[in-house]
């Protein structure tokens, strides 16, 4: 079943996450993805308790420490203790905009899995990149700095940069060459595993669009930001799969 990972960034107050779990309910009938709603720290307990059953949450960043001295960071622990299952790691704004590096995402998705969540480990390169032809070799060496000591427990996540937020989508056999390289590493890092891994694509999925994409063999889902904020466009989507 693919995976329909709803990142909500920056978006949403507590009473407003409120209303979109109970809207959902009212508009969720058979679930044909797994889904799960990456929402803002502070809407997890209301998530908790007002999402349909079936339907998972978690967070879009998590410390890469266990606990302690680190003011304004959020634990696996605490995401674990209000029912998170999963948490974003290594977005592509939070690389740009906070400075993280692969090293960084690795910690955090080492830390997620010790807390008992699954990291969603984004990776995906500029348009400078993909305009040079080096998007393979930038991504897959993302990937690999990213899972460096993270466990086979874990989604990743390939997002274009210049597809994020732009209404500009990769092709869906784009997509679908970046997933069948990751799948590629996958198996070299967990030969076990690497078959059951989920990989996501993300950048401007939208209902008309997701089908072509989550089609083909190497995709497993996708992570959605501006089309996950209206209750009406995830239905569309969960339809649509
Ligand atoms: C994202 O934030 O991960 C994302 C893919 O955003 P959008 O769907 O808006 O491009």
């Amino acid at each position: 079943m693919n995976l329909l990972a709803l990142n909500w960034k920056m978006n949403k107050t507590p009473t407003e996450a409120q209303e979109w779990a109970q809207e959902l309910g009212g508009g969720l009938q058979v679930s044909n993805a797994e889904l799960a709603v990456l929402a803002p720290a502070l809407n997890l307990p209301v998530l908790a308790t007002g999402l349909p059953d079936g339907v998972a949450f978690g967070a879009q960043d998590i410390s890469e420490h266990e606990s302690g001295a680190y003011t304004g960071e959020i634990s696996g622990a605490m995401l674990k203790d209000v029912g998170a299952t999963y948490v974003i790691v290594g977005h592509s704004e939070r690389r740009e905009y906070h400075g993280e590096t692969d090293a960084d995402v690795a910690a955090k998705a080492a830390q997620a899995q010790a807390s008992g969540l699954t990291p969603i480990v984004c990776v995906g390169e500029g348009l400078d990149v993909r305009e040079a032809g080096e998007h393979v070799a930038h991504t897959l060496g993302q990937l690999r700095g990213s899972l460096e000591n993270v466990g086979a427990d874990v989604v990743i996540a390939y997002e274009p940069v210049w597809a994020i937020g732009t209404g500009k989508t990769a092709t869906a056999d784009d997509a679908e060459e970046m997933a069948a390289a990751i799948r590629g590493a996958l198996r070299e890092y967990y030969p076990e595993q690497a078959e059951g891994i989920r990989v996501l694509y993300g950048g401007s999925v939208k209902p008309d669009n997701i089908a072509e994409i989550c089609g083909k063999p190497n995709v497993n889902g996708a992570l959605v930001g501006g089309a996950s904020l209206k209750v009406a466009d995830v239905l569309a989507m969960n339809d649509a799969l």
